[in-house]
């Protein structure tokens, strides 16, 4: 079994565009700007020897006000710059859109990239800058790392861990990691 970091997308690895104090994804390819982090955070994590996989709702895409080839696009420039193991993508917007039960803050698109990978869920780790990344992570028995960006919004559930970037949650991971991995020694 192996770990995973699993990565939300927008607010984590590229810049979301704010309106109101919230974050709503790009719209356009010039628009879809990474995070001067994003790639040395990622290559930390890969070195230490994780997975990472993006998990990302865009309900854009349902909604019809975002094209699914622009996404792809978007995944296609962001696998260039970051070595990513896998991306998980749900389009869902509403209760009858197909996938809709993959949907963050439900664990189906974390439980599905575990089941295709041989991940451990309960040594991975799920980051994200919203409260629908936490409850997600927390559903499917990973270690969560809030990202606070500052939003106009509040978490429902309380994440392990808060930072104030990607790259600092890389360095908080590896540091977890290295803690867990330590022997036991038992006192006498
Ligand atoms: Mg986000």
């Amino acid at each position: 079994m192996r770990r995973a970091v699993f990565l939300d997308r927008d607010g984590v690895l590229n810049e979301p565009l704010i309106r109101n104090g919230l974050p709503h994804p790009p719209q356009t390819l010039d628009e879809f700007r990474l995070y001067p982090e994003a790639a040395p955070a990622c290559a930390l994590l890969r070195e230490a020897g994780f997975l990472l996989v993006v998990v990302t709702n865009q309900p854009d895409v349902g909604r019809g006000t975002q094209q699914i080839e622009i996404v792809e696009h978007m995944h296609a420039l962001l696998r260039e710059r970051i070595p990513l193991d896998h991306i998980e993508l749900c389009t869902a917007a509403d209760g009858h859109s197909p996938g809709w039960e993959r949907r963050k803050p439900a664990p189906g698109m974390l439980l599905d990239a575990a089941q295709a990978l041989g991940i451990d869920l309960g040594s991975s780790y799920m980051v994200g800058d919203r409260w629908r990344d936490i409850d997600c992570g927390k559903a499917a028995g990973c270690t969560t790392v809030f990202i606070d960006r500052r939003y106009a919004e509040a978490l429902r559930q309380r994440p392990h861990h808060s930072v104030e970037n990607l790259l600092d949650a890389a360095r908080l991971i590896l540091k977890l990691k290295q803690a867990s991995s330590v022997p036991t020694v038992l006192s006498t």
